[in-house]
């Protein structure tokens, strides 16, 4: 992961709080494409320039090749109003949180995960088990992309309760872990969106926290359509359970 110096000098008149403004909305949309990661960090004046610093998965994540129409608009609004250009800047890596992104040509499959520690993307490859940015995966909708962050947010908001230990523990542990729970059911309609989108099959993973023994466990069958889904080996050195009719995965119980 990189650091990068987005900034813009106002040589205009044009009122500066709505500038401010401006500029938060178009690192929302920066988020949404996937260019920026882990949420947005504050901009602040300094003189009559905006800075910020955020976070991004590539050197190069801030291409314009990436935006997407939002994106370009945003730009183009406040490039007008602030009469100069926006200015981006690599400025260091990110070690302690740094994993190779993707760089397979093509992927056999995708894994729509996250976790409440997750500073990278909620896509995973199939093929070498690193995060794919989401402006790499082409085909997608902005409501898709609205959907996967907002999904995102849910996923992240329920294994926080998870993390936490104190309310609402037992429900946030049920969304993640059933398959047919409010939160499962939305991720699962984003991978089968994304899946029409780009040819890609794109599994869905359940968590799994149940008190029962490994031998129970792997017994049990896939939630979905009752069939076979343990798998000998695991799947991309994490993943125990694995169907490809109903594109569902997940891991052995960590609570036994
Ligand atoms: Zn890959
Ligand atoms: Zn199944």
């Amino acid at each position: 992961m990189y650091k990068q110096k987005i900034s813009i000098t106002i040589n205009s008149g044009f009122e500066k709080e709505k500038l401010f403004d401006e500029f938060i909305i178009l690192m929302e949309s920066l988020c949404r494409t996937g260019q920026i990661m882990g949420g947005i960090e504050s901009p602040y004046f300094s003189g009559n320039e905006i800075i910020s610093y955020q976070t991004s998965l590539e050197l190069n994540s801030l291409d314009t090749r990436y935006n997407d129409e939002w994106v370009n608009v945003r730009i183009k609004n406040l490039e007008e109003r602030c009469d100069s250009k926006l200015n981006t800047e690599v400025i260091g890596q990110h070690i302690p949180f740094y994993k190779d992104v993707c760089a397979c040509n093509s992927s056999d499959s995708y894994v729509l995960f996250t976790t409440y520690s997750n500073e990278s993307s909620p896509i995973d490859c199939g093929t070498c088990g690193h995060p794919v940015p989401i402006y790499q995966i082409k085909g997608l909708t902005d409501k898709d992309r609205t959907d996967i962050e907002s999904w995102e947010g849910d996923y992240v908001s329920c294994d926080n309760l998870n993390m936490g230990c104190n309310v609402g523990e037992k429900w946030a542990i049920k969304q993640m872990s059933d398959a047919k729970s409010q939160l499962s059911q939305f991720g699962r309609d984003i991978c089968h969106r994304i899946a029409k989108a780009t040819g890609v099959p794109t599994y869905y993973y359940l968590f799994n926290y149940r008190a029962i023994s490994v031998a129970k466990d792997k017994s049990r069958k896939c939630p979905s359509c009752n069939g076979e889904w343990f798998l000998d080996e695991k799947w991309l050195g994490f993943y125990d359970f694995k169907c490809h009719k109903c594109q569902l995965v997940s891991a052995l119980t960590s609570k036994s």
